[in-house]
C-alpha cells in the first residue's frame, strides 16, 4: 500500500455499510479511519457519515435497523442516549450509561458498546507505556469520555481519581460508574483544579472540549513526572499539551485514543483484526491536510469527536 489517498473501494449490492452518528459529524476523522482500515483487508465495506440532529436518534437507530446496517459509531452528542436504545449493552456501556459502539445482532436488535473504555487504556498502558496502578489522577470532565477514562484508570488500579467539573452534581453518574472499585474519588469544582499538587507519577486527562479554540484549563503542577492526556486532537498541540510539555512532562493528545477506540470497534463488526498502522496513517494524512487548509477551523464541539 502507498502513503498516498486510496481511490474509493467500488460499492456493490454486497457491500456491508457502517457509519458514524453524530451532530455534527462533518469533521470527524473516523470515515477516513475506517475505509482506510477496509482497503487495506480488501474488505467489501463501507462508513459512512450519518449526521442526526439532537431529538433525531431513536428515528435514526430504528433506520440504520431497518436498512440492514453493520453497526454504527455514535459520537457527540448521542452517546448517553444511544445506552438507552439498546436492547443489550457491553458490562463497560452498562457502567458508564454510553455507548459509542452499535453492534447490529442477527435477531434484529443492536448490541451497544463502548470502546472508548478499553481505547483509552490500550492507548495510557500499551502506547504511553503509563502504569496508573496506585497513582493519582486529575480528569477534567464528567461526560461519556470522562467516564470510559475513569472505569479505565479504576480498573487498572488507580488509587486515587480527583474529578474537575464546572458542577459537581453533573458527576454523580461518574462517582456511580465506579461503585464496587477501590479507586478512591474526589469531585471539585473546575477552578480548585488551578495548582494543585497530585503527586510524582500523577495523570492529568482533558475529557472536556475546552482547548479546542485555544482557551485554557486552570492547571494542576505540572512536572517532569507528570503524565498528560488530551482527548482532543486538534489543535495540535492542544493548550493541555503544550502547559504539559512546557514543565518537562510527558504529554499526548487524543488521536491514540481515537484510533484504538476505532481499531475496537473495526474489531467488533468485521471479527477482524484492525490494520491499526494503515488507520493511523489515513488519520494522519487526513489531520495534515486539515493543517494545510485555509480558511476556519472547525467549531469546539466536534474537535476530538469519534
Ligand atoms: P460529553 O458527554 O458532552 O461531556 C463533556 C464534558 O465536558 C462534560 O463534563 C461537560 O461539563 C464538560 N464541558 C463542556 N464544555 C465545558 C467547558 N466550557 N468548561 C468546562 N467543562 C466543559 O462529551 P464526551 O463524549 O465526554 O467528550 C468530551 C471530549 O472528549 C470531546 O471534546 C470529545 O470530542 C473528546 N473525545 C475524544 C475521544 C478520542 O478518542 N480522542 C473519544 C471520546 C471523546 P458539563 O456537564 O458542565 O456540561
Amino acid at each position: 500500500m502507498t502513503g498516498g489517498p486510496m481511490a474509493a473501494a467500488p460499492i456493490r449490492g454486497s457491500t456491508r455499510v457502517v457509519g458514524v452518528i453524530g451532530w455534527p459529524v462533518r469533521y470527524s476523522l473516523s470515515p477516513e479511519i475506517h475505509n482506510a482500515a477496509f482497503a487495506a483487508l480488501g474488505l467489501d465495506w463501507v462508513y459512512v457519515p450519518l449526521p442526526v440532529p439532537p431529538g433525531r436518534l431513536r428515528a435514526a437507530v430504528e433506520g440504520l435497523v431497518a436498512m440492514g446496517f453493520a453497526g454504527a459509531n455514535v459520537t457527540i452528542p448521542h452517546k448517553s442516549e444511544a445506552a438507552a436504545l439498546c436492547a443489550e449493552l457491553s458490562e463497560e456501556a452498562a457502567r458508564v450509561a454510553a455507548v459509542n459502539t452499535l453492534v447490529a445482532a442477527e435477531d434484529g436488535g443492536l448490541r451497544g458498546h463502548d470502546t472508548d473504555v478499553a481505547g483509552f487504556d490500550r492507548f495510557l498502558r500499551g502506547e504511553a507505556g503509563h502504569d496508573p496502578a496506585g497513582r493519582t489522577a486529575l480528569l477534567y470532565g464528567a461526560g461519556g469520555a470522562a467516564r470510559a477514562c475513569a472505569l479505565a484508570l479504576a480498573r487498572a488500579g488507580l488509587a486515587r481519581l480527583v474529578v474537575a467539573v464546572r458542577e459537581p452534581a453533573r458527576a454523580d453518574p461518574l462517582v456511580r460508574a465506579l461503585e464496587g472499585l477501590p479507586a478512591e474519588v474526589e469531585v471539585l469544582p473546575l477552578a480548585a483544579a488551578e495548582g494543585l499538587a497530585l503527586g510524582e507519577g500523577a495523570l492529568v486527562v482533558n475529557a472536556t472540549p475546552v482547548g479546542t479554540s485555544g482557551e485554557r484549563l486552570p492547571l494542576p503542577r505540572l512536572g517532569p513526572g507528570t503524565v498528560v492526556v488530551d482527548l482532543l486532537y486538534r489543535p495540535d498541540p492542544t493548550p493541555l499539551v503544550e502547559a504539559g510539555r512546557a514543565a518537562g512532562a510527558a504529554a499526548y493528545g487524543g488521536l491514540g485514543m481515537l484510533l484504538h477506540q476505532a481499531a475496537l470497534a473495526f474489531e467488533l463488526w468485521t471479527g477482524r483484526e484492525a490494520p491499526l498502522a494503515a488507520m493511523r496513517a489515513a488519520a494522519l494524512r487526513a489531520l495534515g491536510r486539515d493543517a494545510g487548509a485555509r480558511g476556519p477551523r472547525p467549531p469546539a464541539t466536534p474537535a476530538g469527536a469519534a
